[in-house]
């Protein structure tokens, strides 16, 4: 086993990393933090060096990256980059509506949305998620009827990332209750589709500029050539694509473990109690200890997860632990910088605790923390 990158990975790393450093950053972020505002200059500035397109076909304007430098740049991307919602943001997109076009749409979807979704010219969002369905996804109501070539689809989806700004939306209905997960079935909705209605940005905790909104489909007519695969095929093509952000959506929050660790550790070494550094004091050198390990056992399952899918195209277990483990571990470590802060810590101009805010919605999207252990128990057999 050989626990290194080859020069091109590396190399690429940092080249990521000097990006975020130098064209990430951004003086409007607290203000856009309160405001809860997406910057589509940084979302732009992204697309431009080839973020959205990293793992995707260059016929469709992407740059065709192994899964193992995808995943290295995203980490680097949170390291060199504060802006926890955007990033949330672009990979919201990238696993959601991206890798589901490409994995199951038609040539004429992936010619028509992977171009602008990846030039940055698009945005999109993905709605699943309903008031009486969100664990348990898969009782979804939202029905879709034939209606010659077209589908009349009606229902409402909540916490929709992007919807605010978004120009296409991958929205899964059923087209057969009795069916269960049987019925599900993805559909591509453009934002002018007649009977889509989005609603404003909603406020939240975290994230705040990652926008977010509700959908309403009111007899919203798409194409037949809008359904993404089959009918019923929406089940697979939703897991599919919530394997692939569950091993990748919390690399930038490795990245971001490791600039708040750098930052933690200049903090202790500088500011003096008692005469003499706050990292001399046992209790606070192992809260640092403690951040490192579960920033290098974060990494370990990280780069598993993305070799597993590179090399064997599965890794569905694996994606559930390290969700899981690296959600987990990242408000752990968010909680132990604000305390290694002491009160300055808990004040937004060291924009600390806005990490931590951030850092709560890990455990909530892409399945809850307890979503995930089911899953690990089912692979185990129990
Ligand atoms: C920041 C953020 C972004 C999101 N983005 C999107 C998006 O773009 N598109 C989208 O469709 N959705 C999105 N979601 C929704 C997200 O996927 C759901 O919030 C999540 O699946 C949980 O569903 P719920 O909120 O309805 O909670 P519930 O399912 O009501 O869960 C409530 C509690 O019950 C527990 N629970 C439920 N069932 C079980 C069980 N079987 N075993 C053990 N415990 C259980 C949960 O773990 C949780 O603690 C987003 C959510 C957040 C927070």
């Amino acid at each position: 086993m050989r626990f290194e990158f080859t020069p091109e990975q590396q190399a690429f790393r940092d080249a990521v990393l000097r990006f975020a450093r130098e064209e990430l950053q951004d003086e409007t972020l607290k203000e856009r933090d309160l405001s809860c505002t997406l910057s589509r200059d940084l979302w732009r500035t992204c697309a431009r060096f080839g973020v959205q397109g990293l793992p995707f076909p260059k016929e469709y304007g992407g740059g065709e990256r192994d899964v193992v430098t995808t995943v290295l740049a995203m980490e680097a991307l949170g390291e060199g980059c504060r802006d926890n919602g955007l990033l949330f943001s672009i990979n919201g997109q990238m696993w959601t509506v991206q890798m589901p076009i490409w994995r199951f749409g038609s040539e004429e979807q992936k010619r028509r949305y992977l171009p602008g979704l990846i030039s940055g010219d698009l945005i999109g969002a993905h709605g699943i998620t309903e008031r009486e369905a969100g664990s348990d996804v898969m009782a979804l109501t939202t029905s879709a009827a034939r209606d010659g070539d077209d589908y009349v689809l009606n229902g409402a989806k909540v916490f929709c990332t992007n919807g605010p700004v978004a120009d296409l939306f991958l929205v899964f209905t059923t087209v057969d209750a009795s069916a269960g997960s049987l019925g599900l079935t993805g559909f591509l909705v453009e934002r002018d589709a007649p009977g889509l209605i989005v609603s404003e940005n909603k406020t939240k905790m975290g994230m705040r500029t990652s926008p977010m909104a509700e959908l309403t489909l009111q007899d919203c007519r798409v194409p037949a050539s809008a359904r993404v695969g089959r009918e019923g095929q929406g089940g697979r093509i939703f897991s599919d694509s919530m394997e692939w952000e569950r091993g990748s959506i919390l690399a930038n929050l490795v990245g971001s473990m490791a600039r708040q660790l750098d930052e933690c550790v200049a903090h202790a070494t500088k500011r003096t109690q008692f005469r003499k550094p706050i990292s001399k004091f046992q209790s606070v050198a192992n809260r640092l200890v403690d951040m490192r390990l579960r920033l290098e056992t974060s990494r370990l399952l990280l780069y598993k997860v993305a070799w597993l899918k590179q090399e064997k195209g599965s890794a569905a277990m694996e994606a559930a632990l390290a969700k899981l483990y690296l959600s987990e571990s990242w408000v752990a470590s968010c909680q132990n910088a604000v305390v290694i802060h002491g009160g300055y810590g808990f004040m937004t101009d060291r924009e600390i605790e806005r990490d931590f805010r951030d850092s709560i919605g890990g455990l909530l999207y892409s399945g809850t923390s307890d979503i995930q252990r089911n899953i690990a128990a089912r692979f185990m057999g129990l």
